[in-house]
């Protein structure tokens, strides 16, 4: 029986461990004969979520909706920030820089409803080596998460490639203990090369999310998410078949992987 629905089988079973309570929608393709937004019933367990970000917004532009989805829900989610953002205006300092995002991140976490967790690397210097896969990876298990979101590290921003590295490498030193799921910002711009495993439909949090967005002002939100997020939310939600969805991949473990199908 199951083996006539693999792809309904598996995206069953990924929602009903990652994303418990979330309404999602399958993937198309294969799974469209049976693609419908699918509402899983909210799990009993309190879920930890750890969504990080090279720089203060990054979280918030890329899964700011599920996040909201999340933390309504009862579950607990960290934003963890790589950088303060201290390079993003050459007309100020580092750190008068820093101080200004660092307040605009802990305001937009105040509406999703997250606690801000900064890591401590430098907006533009960002560092992949030895010690920094050491402290990022006891920073992440330090939180004891279940489910850990970042940046798909194939990014014309050299910060964003390291974070996603950075949490990919913590989550094999973790022996893959928690789930991983890569999210996307400014695709076609900065994201490359995403095909995604999974949706969450956002229409509902979407003016919770956009206004964690505008709480960054020294970011040009109005224009940004204009210009960028909200064609994609809203490609993504055509995708999905909702009004505006994000989009993700999936990092499964070897017990997770889906089969081909026929085989
Ligand atoms: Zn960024």
């Amino acid at each position: 029986m199951e083996k006539n629905k693999p792809a309904r089988r598996d995206f069953i079973k990924l929602s009903a461990l990652a994303l418990g309570g979330l309404t999602v929608a399958p993937l198309a393709g294969i799974a469209q004969k049976t693609a419908k937004l699918i509402t899983i019933k909210p799990t009993d367990k309190k879920l930890r979520i750890v969504c990080v970000g090279a720089h203060p917004g990054d979280p918030e532009f890329g899964c700011g909706g599920t996040m909201a989805k999340y933390s309504a829900a009862g579950h607990e989610v960290t934003f963890l920030y790589l950088t303060r953002g201290e390079a993003s205006d050459p007309a100020k300092t580092r750190a008068e820089m820093a101080a200004l995002r660092t307040k605009e991140a802990e305001t937009a976490c105040k509406i999703l409803n997250a606690s801000p967790q900064f890591a401590g690397q430098i907006d533009g210097d960002s560092i992949l080596d030895k010690e920094w896969n050491e402290k990022m990876t006891n920073l992440i298990q330090a939180a004891k998460p279940d489910i850990v979101f970042t940046q798909w590290p194939l990014d014309s921003h050299p910060d964003h490639q390291v974070t996603g590295e950075l949490a990919l490498t913590a989550w094999v030193r973790s022996g893959r203990a928690f789930d991983l799921y890569f999210y996307e910002v400014n695709t076609g711009v900065e994201t490359m090369a995403f095909t995604p495993t999974d949706y969450v439909d956002i229409t509902a949090e979407h003016e919770k999310k956009k206004e964690a967005m505008f709480a960054h002002k020294t970011q040009d939100p109005v224009n940004t998410y204009n210009d960028y997020f909200k064609p994609l939310e809203e490609f993504r939600g055509l995708e999905a078949g909702v009004k505006m969805a994000e989009a993700f991949i999936h990092f499964k473990t070897t017990n997770g992987r889906a089969g081909i199908i026929g085989l």
